[in-house]
């Protein structure tokens, strides 16, 4: 299995990492996860902008370019024989001495990429999963797709502990997103989804879900949505990278609907898995 450090292509068992690496020190860097059909990427060029995007945002410009990164990521799932899968990539801010203050621009950066061999989350996108919620204590730049996760792991352990699947977040009586996910409720047949404000990660599941709805007919509305709102919706679903469009089922115990996934997020799931095979061929 071969990784990526820096431009080269090394063998996993020969990566290394200094500790000083200000990702390993500080979390001082951000992540993208893409997605691998048929040994293709899918929506490779909006997961690598908002890479691009995400470095901007914590002062630091990304020494490659998308096409740079596009590259490389081609050849590590040809080295790699990956068919369904994920890419992750991460860049830091480089190694130097720790210190809070950003070392100086000259420090390189590091980049490093892996692949895993994953199946479509089938069981779950088809008989939905459950869920519990969480106060949301994130900080107040979720639209960075930062390393730093702990909020997002601590809530992800107590969906874990509970026997869930994911936990649902708010801030007070809004709800934001899940753990790794972004969440949308269907009532009377139209989608509601948090803004893409500095609350939720823009997840680029998300933004196609809502390209194929509204190309579909289906109303959308982004707008905040109480835990009212949630309890009372006629259907709930979560969308990401890795879970794609999957309905929830239940919230702290309580049935969404009749407990079963409902007929417009069956509707999104096809419309999703049709441009997986526009773009991906399978
Ligand atoms: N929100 C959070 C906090 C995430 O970590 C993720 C990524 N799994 C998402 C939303 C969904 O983003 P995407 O559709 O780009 O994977």
């Amino acid at each position: 299995e071969y990784v990526i450090i820096n431009g080269d292509f090394i063998n996993r068992s020969d990566a290394k990492i200094d500790m000083e690496d200000r990702g390993y020190q500080f979390g001082d860097g951000v992540y993208e996860v893409i997605r691998v059909y048929n040994g293709k990427m899918f929506t490779a060029k909006e997961h690598l902008e908002r890479l691009m995007v995400s470095g901007k945002k914590i002062g630091m410009e990304i020494s490659y370019s998308v096409q740079e990164i596009k590259d490389m990521l081609t050849e590590l799932i040809s080295k790699n024989q990956l068919t369904h899968g994920t890419i992750y990539m991460q860049v830091s801010r480089g190694i130097a001495p720790r210190n809070h203050a950003y070392p100086a621009t000259d420090v390189a950066q590091t980049f490093v990429a892996n692949t895993k061999s994953v199946d479509r989350p089938a069981r779950n996108m088809e008989k939905g999963v459950n869920t519990i919620l969480v106060e949301d204590i994130r900080w107040l730049l979720c639209d960075i797709k930062s390393l730093n996760l702990l909020g997002n792991i601590m809530a992800k352990q107590k969906a874990v502990d509970a026997g869930c699947f994911e936990a649902i977040q708010h801030r007070g009586d809004i709800v934001t997103e899940g753990s790794s996910s972004n969440v949308s409720i269907i009532k009377d047949g139209k989608v509601i989804t948090h803004p893409a404000d500095n609350l939720i990660l823009n997840g680029i599941t998300r933004q196609k879900v809502l390209e194929v709805c509204r190309n579909n007919n289906i109303p959308v509305e982004e707008r905040e949505f109480s835990l009212e709102e949630l309890k009372s919706a006629d259907e709930i679903f979560i969308s990401g990278t890795t879970v794609e469009v999957t309905p929830i089922i239940e919230i702290a115990g309580e049935k969404v609907g009749d407990g079963t996934p409902g007929a417009v997020s069956r509707q999104i799931q096809e419309l999703f898995k049709k441009a997986i095979e526009e773009e991906c061929g399978c």
